[in-house]
């Protein structure tokens, strides 16, 4: 498998360098990645990878849905990189994982070939860590639900054609067990987004509000059961904050690689900036804590695939390396000198970019409370 794992990498590098790599910047000033590009990646098989043959997937293993993820964070294109994660690692899976047959059938093929787009909304003005909290309500209508509510930091609001919801159903017990999960069509009357918000990275992802009016779904709707949403939630989120792990190691390896061409070619007081002691010795921390973060991500991802991975473990791997991000990306920028400042050097771009990652998919502290209730269990 290393060597298709390989061949595929490659191809991943070959596309982004081709139709990524020239457009990117001018979406990062547009302040969103085109519609069409979930078209291209779809075509060029870069969607959903690991789902299987039978819902139009590749049936490939889970590393290589892994391996887009490193590879778009390793070439600092994290607004493209992330909302794939969400599109492809979070909501195809919760739909192969908990949809019924006819709901896979329905949307899985088409997040495969881009035509349909996915977002999660657990996120409100109100609500983001204490999820339980959500105040988003779906009323039950004869067969049907009645959605009203707002959510907020949406990543593919403005493009998804397919939102999973989180909503309260059950107002009468804890908020554990009163939350169910729906998927709602964006065209769906009373659906609809607010602007795409201004954000100091990821300029070019798509991150929306978004609001429901008396939006009304059928209870076939319903993903999983009705009032065990917040299980379901649970469960699904060792697999997205595994892939933020991932992305945060790979994008860790890239910019330091490019930090490391750049002081052997910058030159002060005479010499190159390479060869002054600070620098090797910067660069001597940095690369051991990026490889100390490569191994234990690599130890998390075979883990996933053995289905041993629990969620302390995980958060574990999504505090350790994207604080290990954080690190990195600011002894590079500080490398740099004035030229990390400017937004024409890649290092400014990771650095803002990487700063989010300690705060979307449960914050560090978050993470931090998850592990310690496993430490003293
Ligand atoms: C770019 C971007 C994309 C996003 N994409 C999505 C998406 O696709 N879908 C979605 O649903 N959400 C999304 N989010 C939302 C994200 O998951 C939340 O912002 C995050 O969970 C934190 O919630 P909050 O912003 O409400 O912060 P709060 O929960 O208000 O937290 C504020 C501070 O309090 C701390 N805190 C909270 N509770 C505790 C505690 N018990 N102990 C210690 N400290 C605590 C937090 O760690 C934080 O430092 C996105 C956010 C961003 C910025």
């Amino acid at each position: 498998m290393n060597e298709e794992l390989e061949f595929f990498r490659d191809n991943v590098r070959r596309f982004i360098q081709e139709a990524i790599a020239p457009d990117y910047e001018q979406w990062e000033k547009a302040e969103i990645f085109p519609r069409q590009l979930w078209n291209l990646l779809g075509e060029h098989g870069l969607l959903a990878v690991d789902l299987p043959e039978e819902y139009g997937g590749a049936g490939a293993d889970f590393n290589f849905s892994m391996l887009i993820q490193e590879e778009f964070a390793r070439a600092n294109f994290a607004a493209i990189g992330g909302p794939m994660a969400v599109h492809s690692d979070i909501v195809a899976h919760y739909l192969l994982n908990i949809g019924t047959e006819e709901q896979k059938q329905r949307y899985l093929p088409k997040m495969v070939s881009g035509e349909c787009v996915g977002a999660v909304a657990m996120t409100e003005p109100g609500t983001g860590s204490d999820l339980q909290s959500v105040s988003t309500k779906a009323v039950a209508d004869g067969d049907d639900f009645i959605i009203n509510g707002s959510k907020t930091f949406i990543t593919n609001g403005q493009h998804s054609d397919l939102i999973i919801v989180v909503a309260r159903t059950n107002q009468d017990v804890p908020g554990s067990k009163g939350i169910t999960l729906f998927l709602v069509d964006a065209d769906t009357p009373g659906f609809s987004r607010g602007r795409n918000l201004e954000k100091i990275g990821l300029h070019a992802a798509d991150t929306s509000e978004l609001f429901f009016e008396d939006v009304r779904v059928p209870a076939s709707s319903i993903l999983g059961t009705l009032d065990g949403g917040f299980a379901l939630l649970m469960g699904e989120l060792v697999r997205e904050r595994l892939a933020l792990a991932v992305s945060a190691v790979g994008a860790a390896e890239g910019v330091l690689a490019d930090t490391i061409e750049y002081v052997k070619q910058r030159k002060a007081f005479g010499s190159a900036v390479a060869e002054f002691q600070n620098t090797r010795f910067k660069l001597a921390e940095l690369a051991t804590d990026v490889r100390i973060h490569r191994s234990f991500i690599d130890e998390c991802k075979q883990l996933f695939v053995d289905g041993k991975l629990d969620p302390a473990t995980v958060s574990m791997s999504k505090v350790a390396a994207t604080e290990m991000q954080g690190r990195v990306v600011d002894g590079c920028l500080q490398l740099h000198g004035g030229y990390g400042y400017m937004r024409e050097y890649g290092v400014s771009r990771a650095y803002v970019d990487a700063r989010v990652q300690r705060i979307y998919g449960g914050t560090s502290e978050i993470m931090k409370e998850l592990i310690s209730r496993s430490v003293l269990a």
